[in-house]
């Protein structure tokens, strides 16, 4: 069978590509949703997470400045604090070197440093040695001939020394009273400038420890005062084994002295091997050091609350947020799939309506062409050929005595025959374009763009031929077997020719056909 039964074109019967791009658009419409969803959950938590960066950072700053502010005025502290013990001993030093060194200068002297001690709170005592160490004079008033200080630290170093600036030496314990002290001394010379003492005044611990344990640092905050070679002097909390140890090796020494005189860090204590925010500051015109820090775990403490509060608002409207997009997917998925199945069922519909059509252009008897087909097909190639300017033939078949032939073998043998003359000139059109219709009950045309009148009629001709050929018995028939009349018209676009005109025109000439005896081809005039 040559050619395949529907050869017109029909729009409605294409939509399966907007019903496609329908379903894309609303998968995607589901996919920019889950994208929006995600993005808007994960800038949520950036941004808490940013802001809770942020905030840590300025609770941490805001210690250190509150550090460094501390630390400034515990130096000044620090500094008054011995520089009006220096400041006597100055005076003392440069006495007994003018008045030398006699039994009477002696006990003005000692009247001098008791009045002077009681001046002072912090001053737990004032003494003078002389160059063997023998304790000369103190401001307690009690005469201890027998006492010998020569070896301790102050002594030692103003022998060794020639200096004549202060000197601050570890913190001890009394030997007088047995309390904590910070010493202060000053060498005295004889007139020829060989060592002749030492001044010393010592200044209670207590004095700091005091105002240091007044001061809120929280329950592990740390005030220390150093000495510049890297001993604590004073630390609070106060611990009696703390004193005297060597910080040297800690990151205040190594890391932040020796690049700038102040500043905050926060480094971990070699004391307790806590991390502390730290303030730290040299002691103006004296080798030491004050720091005061804040347990850092303390300082962040608030932080993490103000994180923990703000972390639970934000997870909080996350899974507010999280169940609605959810909930809202799920709704736009179900309405996908409604969609969808929407969109199957009309498919399925289309389909059907398809195949409808496809009967609706069919003949059911032979499966050619039927006549509505033939006129769509006849208006559309009409218009072709006016408009490409091409020739367009047409053939009118009529089966000859087919009445006879019914009368004879009966109509079921009828439509039989009619199936084979149609498969027979089924296999005689060649070309793609070509269309065989069933015109009517007996009656079949067959439409050959682009052909002129020549083609037409060996068309016509080869048809008439395989009919005869085919050999279906017809006794009544010419010659004992069915044979077929044509009429063969051709339109010049040249020509205003409508389709009905042609068509009237191939059967007139099919009619010629049959009145001149049938079984020919006639070509219309
Ligand atoms: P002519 O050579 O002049 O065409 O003679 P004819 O007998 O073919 O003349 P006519 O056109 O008058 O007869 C057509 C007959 O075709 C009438 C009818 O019995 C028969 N016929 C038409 N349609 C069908 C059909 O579908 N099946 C069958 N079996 N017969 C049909
Ligand atoms: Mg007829
Ligand atoms: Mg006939």
């Amino acid at each position: 069978m040559g050619q395949p039964s529907v050869k017109v074109r029909i729009e409605t019967l294409q939509p399966t590509a907007s019903l496609l791009a329908e379903q894309l658009q609303a998968r995607l419409k589901v996919r920019y949703a889950v994208v929006l969803l995600i993005a808007v959950c994960l800038s949520m938590t950036a941004l808490a997470v940013w802001e809770s960066w942020n905030s840590r950072h300025y609770h941490l700053h805001d210690k250190e400045v509150a550090m460094s502010n501390l630390a400034q005025t515990l130096a000044s502290q620090a500094q008054s604090t011995i520089k009006q013990a220096d400041t006597m001993l100055f005076t003392l030093v440069d006495r007994l070197e003018k008045d030398g060194a006699g039994q009477a200068p002696f006990s003005r002297v000692q009247q001098l440093l008791v009045a002077q001690r009681s001046e002072l709170p912090q001053l737990h005592g004032l003494f003078v040695y002389d160059e063997n160490g023998r304790w000369l004079v103190n401001s307690n008033g009690a005469s201890v001939p027998q006492s010998n200080n020569s070896d301790r630290e102050y002594f030692v170093f103003h022998r060794e020394h020639p200096e004549r600036g202060p000197h601050i030496g570890p913190s001890i314990k009394s030997r007088s009273t047995g309390e904590w002290i910070m010493t202060v001394s000053r060498r005295i010379n004889h007139p020829d400038g060989s060592f002749a003492g030492v001044a010393l005044a010592t200044v209670y611990l207590n004095h700091f420890l005091a105002l240091y344990d007044g001061i809120d640092m929280g329950k592990n905050g740390a005030i220390s005062l150093i000495a510049d070679n890297g001993n604590l002097q004073v630390r609070r909390p106060f611990n009696e084994n703390d004193i005297g140890t060597s910080v040297v090796n800690g990151p205040l020494f190594t890391q932040l002295l020796p690049y700038a005189s102040s500043g905050t860090a926060t480094i971990k204590s070699v004391i307790d091997g806590v991390e502390r925010v730290v303030g730290f500051r040299r002691v103006e015109g004296y080798p030491l050091i004050v720091s005061a820090a804040l347990n850092k775990q303390e300082v962040l403490a608030a932080w993490r609350q103000e994180s923990l509060n703000s972390a639970t608002i934000v997870a909080l409207l996350l899974a507010i947020l999280g169940t609605l997009g959810y909930r809202l997917i799920r709704v736009m998925k179900q309405q996908n799939r409604v969609q969808n199945e929407l969109l199957e069922a009309q498919e399925k519909l289309l389909e059907i309506n398809h195949s409808l059509e496809l009967l609706a252009l069919e003949d059911a008897l032979t499966g050619l062409a039927n006549r509505r087909q033939f006129d769509l097909f006849m208006l559309a190639e009409m218009g072709r050929a006016r408009r490409s300017q091409s020739m367009l033939a047409m053939l009118m078949i009529d089966v000859d005595h087919f009445k006879l032939f019914n009368d004879h073998y009966g109509h079921v043998a009828g439509d039989e025959c009619l199936r084979r003359i149609s498969a027979v000139i089924t296999e005689s059109i060649q070309r793609p374009g070509d269309l065989a219709v069933r015109y009517g009950g007996e009656e079949f045309a067959v439409v050959l763009p682009g052909t002129d009148y020549v083609g037409a009629f060996l068309v016509a001709e080869k048809i008439r031929r395989a009919v005869q050929q085919a050999g279906i018995v017809h006794s009544e028939g010419i010659e004992g077997v069915v044979t077929v009349s044509l009429g063969v018209c051709a339109y010049d676009p040249a020509s205003q020719a409508k389709a009905d005109d042609l068509i009237s025109a191939a059967d007139k000439a099919m009619y010629v056909a049959k009145a001149s005896g049938r079984n020919m081809s006639v070509i219309a005039n």
